[in-house]
């Protein structure tokens, strides 16, 4: 596998944990965030993304993050990429991947403020060979990462995602509300996952959303 851990320009806190900071919105301590699994989540899953040019958004996700923008509250995207531990593809075109959907969504008025993306996975080879590491959904790191750059309020954060591991990290890293694409509503030790399968869900979801803004609004 070709060595993915020497990419140089790219945002990477350590050689499997990307951390970048988009955007200038500031942001109050102690808001609320919009966390976002991204592939088949933000964007349709192709499984391994490594070309932009198959980049597609799904339904509806831009609307649901300019309402998060609306509301001033931070979108932060947080996505497991074990393909680069695998040597499937590398940061590069993590980048360019990242950086189409983020070119999508702003082509619907739709703004990311932080996107945190963790290569490790036991499958790999070299230092990206990790098992279960700590930033790997369903483990929260990447959530607490963002907490801790952001000074967010995890309790009142929200999580989308279309996998178990999403809720999963959302519920670990103290959240109250996560919702799950194609999903089923359940609850499980104080998190609630919503399922967003219709236009029902979507505008239940947005609603929560607006909530996290006139709660912030009040501080
Ligand atoms: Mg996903």
């Amino acid at each position: 596998m070709a060595d993915s851990t020497t990419s140089g320009p790219y945002p990477l806190a350590e050689p499997g944990l990307w951390v970048e900071r988009v955007g200038r919105t500031v942001f109050p301590a102690g808001t609320p965030a919009l966390f976002l699994d991204r592939d088949g989540t933000i964007n349709v899953d192709t499984g391994y993304p490594d070309d932009p040019a198959e980049m597609v958004l799904r339904a509806d996700i831009a609307a649901a993050i300019s309402a998060a923008n609306r509301a001033g509250i931070p979108v932060i995207i947080v996505t497991n990429q074990s393909g680069i531990a695998r040597g499937y593809y590398r940061w590069g075109d993590f980048a360019a991947v990242n950086g189409r959907v983020l070119e999508l969504l702003g082509g619907e008025g739709a703004f990311v403020d932080m996107v945190l993306a963790c290569a490790y996975h036991e499958a790999g080879s070299g230092p990206l060979a990790v098992a279960d590491h700590p930033m790997r959904k369903p483990n929260p790191g990447m959530l607490l990462e963002a907490a801790k750059r952001l000074g967010l309020d995890l309790r009142r954060s929200l999580i989308v995602g279309d996998k178990k591991a999403d809720m999963e990290a959302g519920q670990r890293a103290g959240l109250s509300q996560g919702w799950l694409v194609d999903g089923q509503a359940a609850v499980q030790s104080g998190f609630t996952v919503g399922p967003w399968r219709d236009r029902e869900d979507f505008n239940g979801l947005l609603a929560a959303i607006a909530g996290l803004g006139a709660v912030s609004g009040e501080r």
